[in-house]
């Protein structure tokens, strides 16, 4: 490594690929906090983003990429708050105003100035318009972005911030419906549904069944504490009903957001039950009474989560409830990693570690 300057994994062009490239060492002024990366997760949104058309995305380039960071604070700016100097953290990664109604009960992730932002190219959060953490260094805009994650390693620290909170949050969004003798889906098993799978087992009582295209991630989902597993077949519908008890599901996750799991998702489905769509996988639903979707149905779009839940959420892990399955690339190995998670050879999460 160099002295002056430090690596980065920077979007230069829309299309990609993303090039390592030197940038100039990052100084920390006002509020920012300058933290040395341990390690960066790799999501499947970093694809999208790299893929987007020109203009289709309200960012500029080249920026770096990586959302999802664990690290160490090596340096303030003269104003700034949270933890201090040598303390190891993990990032909270939507980044909004910071001074609306929901930034200041810790929803960045709901900003209410994001369609401003968004008009003024400001970017989402770390990797997504502004400078992300797949780089020796990371920028951050104010501590009170930062959460302490104690002696919790850096790959399982990283995955938290986005694959770990946006499981939680769509958790969170549905936990409401279940109790005993309920059942809740959970479509797609890679980064973010393994890990809905523990959150759900940990936070509720109800049954957990699985969904997956590919056999090794249904055996994850089973490690992960899921009652039953399948992978998807013309009667998957009625096989799903069938473990319910024939009254189908209060509430399904679908982290794929195809057109074939929203099919599924409606049609295993309990009347009154929780649709929450994740995934952005491109699939449609058209909503109308009466329609394919059960009467009663409520659904929601979870997107990231907050503050306080990325805290709940590094809770879950410090205490061992939570333990994210991860496949390690040196940060040199970046364009590797990223063809990798393109053709589905990660299981778990991939996560970027300096070299
Ligand atoms: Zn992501
Ligand atoms: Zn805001």
């Amino acid at each position: 490594m160099s002295t002056g300057g430090t690596r980065a994994v920077r979007l230069t062009r829309w299309g990609g690929p993303p090039v390592i490239t030197e940038v100039p060492r990052p100084v920390p002024t006002g509020e920012e906090v300058l933290i040395r990366v341990e390690a960066a997760g790799l999501c499947r949104s970093d694809l999208h983003v790299i893929d987007a058309r020109p203009g289709s995305l309200p960012y500029r380039t080249p920026f770096t990429l990586g959302h999802e960071v664990a690290g160490r604070v090596v340096e303030q700016g003269p104003l700034a708050t949270g933890p201090a100097v040598g303390e190891r953290v993990v990032v909270y990664g939507p980044w909004g105003c910071g001074s609306c109604a929901r930034c200041a009960a810790g929803a960045e992730n709901y900003c209410d100035r994001r369609p401003a932002l968004d008009a003024d190219l400001t970017g989402t959060g770390a990797g997504l318009g502004r400078d992300g953490g797949m780089a020796d260094l990371l920028l951050v805009p104010s501590g009170r972005l930062l959460v302490p994650v104690g002696e919790l390693a850096a790959v399982q620290a990283a995955p938290l911030s986005d694959a770990g909170l946006t499981a939680y949050h769509a958790v969170a969004t549905v936990r409401h419906a279940t109790g005993d003798g309920t059942s809740v889906v959970v479509l797609g098993v890679g980064g973010l549904g393994h890990l809905a799978v523990q959150i759900l087992r940990a936070t509720t009582t109800a049954q957990v069944l699985a969904v997956d295209v590919r056999e090794e991630a249904l055996a994850l989902a089973e490690r992960c504490g899921a009652h039953f597993g399948t992978l998807p077949r013309p009667d998957s519908a009625a096989v799903l009903r069938d473990r319910t008890g024939g009254v189908g599901a209060v509430a399904v996750l679908d982290f794929v957001g195809s057109r074939s799991t929203l099919e599924l998702a409606t049609g295993v489905l309990r009347a009154g039950g929780e649709l929450a769509v994740v995934g952005s996988g491109g699939g449609e639903l058209s909503v109308r009474k009466p329609g394919v979707l059960p009467p009663g149905t409520r659904i929601s779009l979870p997107f990231w989560g907050t503050l306080p839940e990325l805290e709940r959420v590094v809770a879950l892990a410090r205490e061992g409830t939570l333990k994210v399955e991860v496949e390690r690339f040196a940060l040199s190995r970046a364009p590797e990693a990223i063809e990798g998670l393109r053709s589905g050879g990660v299981r778990g999460r991939a996560v970027l570690v300096p070299d």
